[in-house]
């Protein structure tokens, strides 16, 4: 059940004040709530980085926000930041596993076409072995 103070907003459930509180049902809110289990690489007060469960290639670790961003389409004035905090999380874990060298990939799915699964804003962050382009 969606609490009542929520409302729907192009497929979103947000606060009538349009804030981004934990939505019920989100796995990666429960997550970043530590609601739910997670091998957790790194975390502030804006993001956590955790070991993808179903792991494509040796490194492969998620970057969310703390608040419930449902995807890159509802990113909004002032979230630059979080987006470029994101990034530098993402070259950070990368470089402290040796995968600065070989390279990595960061990759934001989003939508249907683009295979995104859970509707919680995240960026993969890929290496360990050649990745193919372009992605299938
Ligand atoms: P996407 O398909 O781009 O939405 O990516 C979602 C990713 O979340 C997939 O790679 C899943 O393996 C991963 N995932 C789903 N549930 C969990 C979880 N509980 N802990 C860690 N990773 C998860």
């Amino acid at each position: 059940m969606i609490p009542p103070r929520l409302v729907c907003s192009r497929g979103l459930w947000r606060s009538q004040s349009g804030g981004r509180e934990q939505v019920e049902d989100c796995i990666f809110c429960k997550i970043a709530h530590g609601q739910v289990e997670s091998q957790i690489v790194y975390q502030d007060e804006h993001l956590v980085a955790f070991d993808d469960i179903n792991p494509q290639a040796p490194m492969h670790v998620l970057i969310i926000p703390r608040v419930h961003i449902s995807s890159l389409l509802e990113l909004g004035d002032g979230d630059e930041e979080l987006v470029g905090r994101a990034h530098r999380l993402a070259a950070r874990i990368a470089r402290e596993r040796g995968y600065d060298r070989r390279g990595f990939r960061v990759v934001a799915n989003c939508g249907q076409d683009a295979g995104q699964s859970v509707p919680h804003l995240h960026f993969h962050v890929i290496g360990g072995r050649a990745l193919q382009w372009p992605p299938g």
